[in-house]
């Protein structure tokens, strides 16, 4: 995201030369730059610890089967956004959460920070925007997954440790 106007005021924003920086979008009447970034989403590769993982169909994001992702809420920490989704969209408890790496998504300008999220191995109660789950063993899920790029960096890198 790169800011044209100011978010707070609406003023046009002109460049200013911010130290290291460079040149960065600046409001006059602000007093502030406000510098391009990228929206923050967590990736979730939903496991139960004893190697399977749970993977969910979303028809409005995919036809395939993709991990669980969403937005890091303002105020929200990294974990407690994994946390949240993986809760949120499956209905699984959650025992732990642990960060693996972070992932640039082009296309939707989203930094996607990628976590392994241990859950029971229960039944699941999927939200509104989930169509299906299912539990898959490991090779089952890099078939599955081998259309999404970012879903399936995630569990080769989990696979891989
Ligand atoms: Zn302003």
């Amino acid at each position: 995201m790169t800011f044209s106007y100011c978010p707070k005021c609406g003023r046009k924003l002109i460049m200013k030369e911010i130290g290291d920086e460079g040149a960065v979008p600046f409001c006059a009447e602000c007093s502030r730059p406000f510098f391009d970034f990228s929206y923050p989403c967590v990736i979730c590769l939903v496991t139960d610890g004893a190697g399977e993982f749970l993977l969910i169909k979303q028809g409005y994001v995919s036809e395939n089967h993709v991990c669980v992702a969403g937005y890091i809420k303002r105020g929200e920490t990294a974990e407690e956004a994994a946390a949240r989704e993986v809760a949120e969209e499956t209905g699984l408890s959650v025992r732990s959460v642990r960060y693996i790496s972070g992932w640039y998504h082009e296309k939707s300008d989203n930094l996607m920070l990628g976590f392994v999220v241990t859950a029971e191995h229960g039944d699941y109660a999927l939200s509104g925007e989930v169509d299906s789950a299912g539990w898959f063993g490991a090779e089952k899920a890099r078939e599955l997954l081998s259309g999404s790029r970012i879903a399936k960096k995630l569990l080769d890198a989990v696979l891989s440790e």
